[in-house]
């Protein structure tokens, strides 16, 4: 009697042979498989610092319709939006993103008052919290010494920059933020702690940095566990800072 075989034993056969060879293909020594995703198609700016086509822009220069006050809740934002900027409206307290946002790259633009008023933290001063928690330090820092972990680009009090490059009050400078949100488990423990990343016009200016917890002024960060996504804040610290091209990015967190 002739040797034969069921078809599906057959096409069993052929499963099995294609998966070895693939294997084996995917455990070329030196080698690292090719990812199975493509990544995404994201056209640039047509500028330098303009924002790419998978952004979230918060402040494209006309109006503060992202975003809400701090200090009433719910009111729309009342800062001073007049040819294309946003200007803070000393007194009338901060301002927040109504959409929540964890792990992000940032892009936000500022100038300092033309007109030098004040000195150390009382001069230019206001603040990007990622998260409503977590604040990269905004001041003019050209010529005002202040304490190193609060000038310009600091991880407020924890981080001070790895230089300065602050330009001249008056003039605009940018941030550019690559955040990865912290991680806490289901009894709110820490398992990972927030990082930044940031570029001061165009200068890295912190390097993968490890954040110690909540931004506070008068004792030493820790952590509190909150929600995955919290809404981006800008500090009215009492100084007429000037803001414009704000857009975000979010990213999946590795
Ligand atoms: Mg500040």
């Amino acid at each position: 009697m002739p040797f034969t075989i069921a078809p599906r034993a057959l096409l069993g056969c052929v499963a099995l042979l294609l998966a070895t060879v693939a294997a084996a293909q995917e455990r070329v020594p030196g080698q690292v498989p090719n990812p199975s995703k493509e990544p995404p198609i994201v056209t640039p700016g047509a500028t330098p610092g303009a924002p790419p086509t998978d952004a979230i822009v918060l402040f494209d220069g006309t109006d503060l319709s992202k975003w809400v006050s701090q200090s009433t809740a719910g009111a729309p934002a009342p800062w001073i939006v007049a040819d294309g900027i946003v200007t803070v409206k000393p007194g009338s307290g901060g301002i927040q993103t109504k959409q929540g946002f964890g792990s992000c790259q940032l892009h936000i633009e500022f100038a300092t008052p033309s007109v030098v008023s004040g000195e150390g933290q009382g001069r230019g001063n206001s603040g990007v919290f990622l998260m409503n928690s977590y604040e990269l330090q905004i001041l003019d820092s050209y010529q005002n010494k202040t304490y190193f972990h609060g000038q310009a680009g600091a991880i407020y009090k924890q981080h001070a920059p790895l230089v300065n490059v602050s330009r001249k009050p008056g003039e605009w400078q940018t941030y550019d933020v690559v955040f990865h949100a912290p991680r806490f488990d289901a009894d709110g423990k820490l398992q990972r702690p927030a990082t930044f990343t940031v570029f001061h016009n165009g200068v890295v200016i912190q390097d993968h940095v490890v954040v110690m917890g909540l931004t506070f002024h008068d004792k030493p960060p820790y952590y509190e566990a909150h929600p995955d996504k919290m809404p981006l804040s800008l500090q009215d610290h009492h100084n007429p800072m000037r803001f414009r091209n704000i857009w975000i990015r979010e990213l999946s967190d590795q």
